[in-house]
This record gives structure tokens, sequence and C-alpha cells, in this order.
């Protein structure tokens, strides 16, 4: 049976059974800072579950995009090595949100599982149930269809699972299927070894549990389920790992042409990196079409990772050049029409309505990405063998963690390939050390998180109001002052409190709020709030849980109380500024799509009072001219002073307006839409002015490349655009009274000096060589070999056509011989030699070159009179010209 027709039995089987079909949401689950990428079907239905959010249904079903690297749930390091786990994967799920429970659970799995016609046939004589310790009630339940020996009982490990800390939780119960003595392995579920396989696991929500750990029963209790579409498939096609099922075939398939080695099948311990490679291609793919770009934190850290890995795994096979973006379009074609969906020229990802543009997103951001990586492998090569040799120097035997982590950290040398090269050398690392440097280094980011889980677990436990955080800042409403908003929630340190003193610091709920919680791009209001004798300072506003603004404020005068009514205050310039630099962004990113293309569209922005900042996917960077037609389209639209509409409406209505949808956003079934007809159309919940006039005006500061594929452009709006042209005068007033003369004869001024500095430079550069090649200043030596004058000099601080000139001066200066002279610069360490023409058929410069670049960690080369060699390390340089007298005896040897 094909996987297309293993996830579409699952999917019917459901339907048929009442289950709404939805897609899968995006990996980047956008609205919940507590998950690193969307890693279970449940995911996208957390809301629904605690009952925070209601939908029209009661029954659903859904084939989830799954990634587990990073984060909690991690199996990167298993992958390659198991045959059953993968970073993407794809969960089938059903769900019943307080609807049926554990009879018809168990029931329809059993059914879809085993039913030979619309279902999996799979032997009933191969399966095994699990059940929680004490869960009787599913042992009887499994009892309908399987004998007792094979339903097992297993502990909280195994088959219990919450929703967090507190909050949903319950048993689960897990069918397994025994693939045969031919796979290594345990007999029994959750041994060791892949021979008895999970394939799907079903989790009763049961319980609600409270911060003191008490279990109290679900009035409704729920359901959710998970089965590993690659496990199935790889059963049905009889493939004995999930690497051998036709989800994986057209992948290894393409390594094989691109490595030209062959990929046996089956477990085979030297094809691991067939397995990580074709795994890894698929999760790439996925997280880039979902919006993900590799970056050095946060989930582009982990994509970063996997990126590296295949690449590492791709060097066992002999292939040294990218490989994931060829890789991408296979991935791409084997989800069409599933988790892709042609539209125009590229493609849109589902459930993240992610455009994807292949040749940016994959021909050029992971291309360069992968190009960088591989540039690092063979660079990290030389700074590795540059630190050991200074170890060496020293004494030591031991590469040092710190050493370690600096390489890897900084430098973005694989530890293996750091732990290959010391080997060599006879060096061991200290692992320890490193695991240590990195443990550190982990507990810093952590703390640098913004909401901690325990912080958000207070939120959760406030006794609000049905109605609270209502926001009432646009400016259609309350905008920037509210006279008597309520305290309807305080907490401070991870506590709920009931008084907030003075110079205390916590976070207020309030029943109405003007201050707009950081979101879409848009930063945070900051401002005050005052009171009968009290007064405090808002410093920060965010929403650590759905639907509850929270303001990080501190009390600086009188104590803030539960219930306090209190006058909020937004700075009025504050606020219209940032409105005009958000709207300016939906102005800039229209006007970007006119004048760029329809892929020139959103990667990441800030909306801030002071400026804009606008990250954009592009190819190239737009030319001078590209930049200041956009430019000028904005300042039309804003001079044409047309209204800003806002509307809520349905998601559905909304999409056929043509809004623009934003990758990783989560949306909710009714959605906000900011519109200047004609120009832009967007879903935001931002603060915007009134109409396009309010803006002013709009300049684009700068624009350059932030990653491969990936544009930053800066710019200023309103008041900002105002204050940046007064800057400007005063910087221009400024060099013009240093020019000591006018504004309008500076560019005059500016020629002459220019032309002066060349000169100058010219002049220097023959004073330089004037001693280098002198007896002064530069060290250097003439010996004599077999007969033959060698003249070798390092003269440091030369550019290449400088140390060319020195050689060509030395030359000229000896009748006959040959001349070496090094030097480094900028970081380079760079030879030339140089044979004067009578003995240049005897004596090869080239040759000369060849072994100096070879004693320099390098290469050389080039022709018989002249050569050149080349490495990085300094330190390298006097051992390598000392080279040129063992090469040149060498060469007379031979013609001797
Ligand atoms: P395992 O113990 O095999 O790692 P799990 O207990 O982590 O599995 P669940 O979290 O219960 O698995 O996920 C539900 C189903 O998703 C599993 O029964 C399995 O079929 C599938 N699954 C889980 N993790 C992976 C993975 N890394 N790769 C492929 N499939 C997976
Ligand atoms: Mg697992």
């Amino acid at each position: 049976m094909k996987s297309t027709e293993v996830r579409e039995r699952f999917l019917r089987y459901f339907e048929e059974r009442g289950h709404r079909r939805v897609a899968s949401s995006s990996l980047s689950p956008a609205e919940d800072p507590t998950l690193l990428f969307t890693n279970a079907g449940m995911n996208q239905f957390k809301d629904v579950f605690t009952g925070r959010e209601k939908r029209d249904y009661s029954r659903a079903t859904s084939s989830q995009k799954c990634v587990r690297a990073g984060g909690k749930h991690n199996d990167l390091d298993n992958v390659g090595y198991t045959g059953r786990h993968h970073t993407f994967f794809e969960m089938l799920g059903n769900f019943s949100f307080g609807d049926y429970f554990k009879d018809e659970a168990i029931r329809f799995a059993w059914e879809l599982s085993t039913d030979r016609k619309s279902g999996y046939g799979l032997d009933p004589e191969r399966l095994w149930a699990t059940v929680y310790t004490d869960d009787d009630e599913a042992a009887r339940l499994w009892e309908r269809h399987l004998p007792k020996e094979r339903i097992r009982r297993f502990g909280e490990k195994d088959n219990f699972w919450a929703m967090g800390e507190t909050g949903p939780c319950g048993p689960c119960s897990e069918l397994h299927y025994d693939q045969g003595p031919e796979v290594p392995g345990d007999a029994v579920p959750n041994g060791a070894g892949d021979r008895v396989l999970e394939i799907w696991n079903l989790v009763f929500m049961q319980f609600e549990r409270d911060a003191s750990g008490k279990m109290t029963p679900l009035p409704k209790p729920s359901v959710d389920t998970g089965a590993g579409l690659e496990r199935i498939t790889a059963v049905l096609q009889d493939a004995t790992n999930n690497f051998d099922s036709d989800l994986f075939r057209p992948i290894t398939a393409e390594i094989e042409r691109i490595s030209g080695r062959r990929f046996a099948g089956g477990m085979a311990p030297e094809d691991a990196p067939f397995r990580v490679i074709a795994d890894h291609a698929r999760a790439v793919t996925m997280l880039m079409g979902d919006g993900a770009v590799p970056s050095p934190e946060g989930r582009g850290y982990v994509l970063r990772r996997i990126i590296r890995r295949a690449l590492r795994y791709a060097r066992h096979l002999g292939v040294e050049e990218p490989i994931l973006c060829r890789l991408a379009p296979v991935v791409i074609g084997l989800f069409d029409g599933i988790h892709f969906r042609r539209s125009g020229a590229g493609w849109i990802a589902e459930g993240a309505d992610n455009y994807i543009n292949i040749d940016i997103v994959f021909g050029s951001t992971l291309r360069g990405e992968e190009e960088r990586f591989l540039q690092t492998l063979s660079s990290g090569v030389d700074l590795v063998a540059a630190e050991i040799e200074r170890l060496r120097r020293d004494g030591a035997r031991r590469l040092p963690g710190s050493t370690l982590f600096r390489l890897y950290d900084t430098h973005g040398i694989p530890v293996d390939v750091i732990e290959e090269i010391a080997a060599d050398e006879g060096l061991s690392v200290d692992r320890e050390g490193f695991e240590a440097a990195m443990e550190e280094q982990r507990t810093r980011s952590r703390t640098s998180a913004k909401f901690e889980a325990a912080d958000v677990s207070a939120f959760e436990r406030l006794e609000l109001p049905d109605a609270h955080s209502v926001f009432r800042g646009y400016p259609e409403q309350d905008f920037v002052s509210l006279p008597d908003a309520r305290v309807v929630g305080l907490v401070k340190d991870g506590e709920t409190v009931s008084v907030l003193a003075a110079g205390e610091t916590g976070d207020a709920v309030a029943d109405r709020t003007v201050f707009y919680p950081e979101g879409g791009g848009q930063v945070a209001d900051t401002g005050s709030w005052s009171w009968a004798g009290g007064e405090a300072e808002v410093t920060d506003v965010r929403r650590p849980i759905p639907n509850l603004i929270a303001h990080r404020l501190r009390v600086t005068r009188g104590k803030l109380s539960l219930g306090q009514s209190v006058a909020m205050a937004v700075p009025e310039w504050t606020r219209r500024r940032t409105q005009a630099n958000h709207t300016g962004t939906h102005l800039l990113h229209a006007a970007l799509r006119r004048v760029l293309g329809a892929s020139a569209r959103q990667m990441g922005s800030l909306v801030a009072p002071d400026r804009l900042r606008f990250d954009y996917a592009a190819g190239n960077a737009p030319t001078p001219a590209e930049l200041a037609e956009v430019e000028r389209l904005v300042n039309e639209e804003i001079l044409r002073d047309r209204p800003v509409a806002k509307d809520v409406m349905a998601m559905e209505d909304a999409r056929r307006k043509g809004a623009d949808m934003f990758f990783g956003e989560k949306y909710a079934e009714r959605v906000r839409v900011v519109e200047v007809e004609g120009f832009s159309t967007e879903l935001c919940g931002g603060c915007h002015v009134g109409r396009t006039g309010e803006i002013g005006a709009f300049k684009i500061v700068s624009d350059r490349g932030l990653a491969a594929g990936v544009r930053r452009l800066e710019a200023v709006t309103s008041l900002g655009a105002v204050e940046l042209l007064s800057r400007d005068e005063e910087t221009l007033n400024a060099i013009a009274a240093a020019a000591q003369t006018s504004r309008d004869g500076l560019v005059d001024r500016f020629q002459e000096r220019e032309d002066r500095v060349k000169a100058l430079e010219r002049e220097v550069q023959s004073l330089k060589l004037k001693l280098a090649s002198g007896d002064g200043g530069a060290s250097g030596e003439t010996v004599d070999v077999g007969g033959i004058s060698l003249v070798r000099r390092i003269a440091p601080g030369l550019s290449i056509p400088e140390l060319r000139n020195l050689s060509d001066t030395l030359r000229s200066r000896i009748k006959s011989g040959v001349v070496v002279v090094g030097t480094a610069h900028e970081g380079k360490t760079s030879v030339v030699a140089a044979v004067t023409p009578d003995l240049s058929p005897r004596v090869s410069a080239s040759r000369i070159a060849a072994r100096i670049g070879k004693a320099l960690g390098g290469s050389g080369g080039g022709k018989a009179d002249l050569a050149q060699a080349g490495g990085r390390n300094e330190a390298l340089l006097p051992a390598a010209l000392a080279e040129a007298e063992a090469a040149l005896r060498e060469l007379l040897s031979e013609v001797a």
C-alpha cells in the first residue's frame, strides 16, 4: 500500500465517523512560546482541549507535520541508527473534544488497524497493546480484541501523559506491532531494538491536575491519538525500517545519484549517512517551507544544526558540496497536493500559508547556508591545525574543553571534525569541559527567555472576571488614555499577589487597557498608571497566555492593590509614531512586492516608535533605482491621504479579499483586516493611523543582506523622518565647517582630498618597497645552494602585488639565482618564488612554490619563472621559507 493511501485511509476512516478533516498546522507554532516546533497532532488543538477555544465540531482528524529535534522532544541523535525515528515525521491522529472516550477510541484504532477492506489489514496475531498501570478499563476494552498475554501494563514514563505541570492529563494506551524475529530487538513492547514497534498512541485526557498535584476527573474527558505514518507505511510495504518505504526511497535514490555510492537498504551501519541525509533533507525542506530560516538562535538555530549534521554525514559519502538544496525539490514533489500546493511559479506550504519560491528558499537561502558551512568546514581544518600547533608548542597533550567550545561555538566547526583532527595529531580532547561550557551557555540562554513556564502558570492561576484585558487602544477607541481602568489581577515573582508596594515590580492585568502588548512585530507600549495616592511606570506589555494582557510595571509611589481604579496613559507621540511606522510597514511591503515581484515577501518585522525594520525575501540586492521607486510609491500613497480601513471578519472572507497571510501564524476563526484600498491588504491586530496622511513622510535609511536570500530594510516615518532630516543637516554643516567650506563646496573639496590621499598612498608604497628591498627593515638572507644564490626574505604587511614588485626588484639585482619572499597580510600568508631566466629551464619556481605551500598548510604553484604559495598561519612562514633550500637541492639533484 502506497504511503498516500495509508494517509488517506486514516483520514477517510475518521471522516466517515463524524470527524472534521483538519489541515496540518505550521511546524512553527507562532502562538505557543513554550513549544519549539509542532511535535504532535494535538498541538493545534491545545486551547480546544482546555476549553479556552470553542470550535463548531467535537471530533477531528489530521495528518500533522511534526519535528522532534531540539527542545523537549528530541530524537535527533537516534536518527539513522534506529529504523523508526525521524526529526520530521507525520503524525496521523483522531481527536475527541469531550465527545467519545476510551471505548470508541480503542474500537476505532483496532478496526482501522486490522480491517482488510477499508483499513490496514494488519495481522491481529502480531499486535500488542499497552495500558497504564491501573487503567483496568482500557485493559478490559482491549480484551475484546486481544488475548490477555498481549496486553501489557506500564508506568508513568511510557503510559501517562500530561499537557504541563498543571492542566489536562491522563493514562495512555499504545498499539505495538511485532515485525518478527528477522528484525533485531526484544519480542515485547517497549523493549530494546526495532522489533516490536510502537505504531499508535492513544491518550485519554481523563483528569485535571492542579498546582498541588491533585487530580480531579474531567466532566467531559477527551481523546488525543497519534500514529506514525512512516512506521505504518513501512510495515505495510514489508520494509523492516522506515527508510526502505516509498516515503524515503526517492530521496535516497537521489543521494545515490549525487554521491555515486549505493544504498543497500536494511539497516546496514555503513549506510547511516544515507538515512541521516534523507531524514534531514525532509526536516530542512519542511521547516524552511514553513518559513524558518537558519539563524544563530531559537528555531533557526536548530534548523542550522540539522543542516550541518546532514553535511557532515555527506562528507562520509564523499560529497563536499551543497546537497540539501538539491534534495529539497524531491521532498516537495513527494508532498505535492499533501503539504504543498502549487501556486503560480511557486508553492504554498499548507497550514503555514507560506509562499515558496524554490529558487530563493532552496536555491539561494539554503544553498548559501550550505556553502558557508562547507567553507567553514574546510577553513576550520586550518584553524584547528593552528590551534593544535600552538598547544603543542606549549607542551599540551590535550585540547581543553574551553578551546573546543570556542572553535565550535564561535567558528562553527563541528565537534567531531575537531576531534578527528586532534586524534590525527595525537591529542586527546576534554569532552567534559566542553559539555560544561555548553551547559553554561544553555543556562544563559534559558534565563534570557522572556516568560518562563513558571511565570505563565501564575497567570493561569489568576481568578479573573469574564471580561478582562479588553484592548481599547485603537485610535478610533480610547486611543492613549483611559481614566478608569480596574486592576483585576497581580503577579509577582511567579506568584499571584493582592498588592504591589512602592519600589516593587510585577505584572498587572486590568479589565480594559490602552497599552498594546507586543505582537505582530509591533513593540509593546510603555507609559504610566496613576491613581489616588500612587503611580507606576509601565515598562513592558505582553500576552503570556492567549487573551490575557500583562503590564510589567514598577510602582514608584503608593501601593497598587487588586480592585484599584487607575488612569492609564501612553505618551501620545510614542503611539502616533508607532502607528505611522506600522501603517508605513504595510505600505512598504506592498510597494516592495510591486517593484521587486511577489516573491519579496515579509520574513519578519519590527515596528517601534522610532523606526521600522522589515526583513524580506530577495535573491539579489535591489538597485538604488528600485529602492527609490519603492520610496516614491509609499510616499505617493501617504500624500493621497487614503483612509485606512480596519475590519474584523471571518477568516474565509479575509482570504477571499486576498489578505497576506504570514508564515507561522495561527489565525483565529475571525481576523482583523487592515486595508488601504487598492494598495495593501493584510491581517493585523496592530495599531494603525486613521488616514495615510498621518504618516507624514517615509524615508528608507538602509537596506542590507541579512542572510542568504534575506534582506533587512530600515526606514523612518512621521517625526522620525523630520528628525532624520535635521540630523543629516547637522552632520553636513559640521563636515562643511571642518572642511572650511560651504555645503555647496563640499563635493569639490572632498574630491581634492581624495586626489591628495591617492598621491600620498603611491608615495608610501614606493617607500615601503624601497625599505623592503634594501638591507634595513626586512629580515632576509642570501645563501649559496649548489652554486646558485637563493635570496630569502620576509617582509610583513605587503599586499600580493607589492610582494611581486619586491620579488622583481630583488631578482633584477642578482644576475642569476632564486628569490623567495614572503609576507603575512590581512590573515593570509603569501609567498612569491621567482627564478632568473638563465636558470628557469633547470629550476622550476612552480615546484618550489608547491613545496612551500605544503609547508604553509595551504597550496602553491604557478609558472616556471614565477610562482606563488599561500596559507593562513603566519607562524609557519619562516619554516616554509626554509623549505625553499631543500626544494632547490631536490631540483638540482634531479637535473644531475
Ligand atoms: P517512541 O517511544 O517510539 O520514540 P513516542 O512514545 O515518543 O515513540 P508518541 O509521542 O506517543 O511517541 O507519538 C505518537 C506516535 O508518533 C508514535 O506511536 C510513533 O508512531 C510516532 N512517532 C513518535 N516519535 C517519532 C519519531 N521521532 N519519528 C517517527 N515517528 C514517531
Ligand atoms: Mg519518543
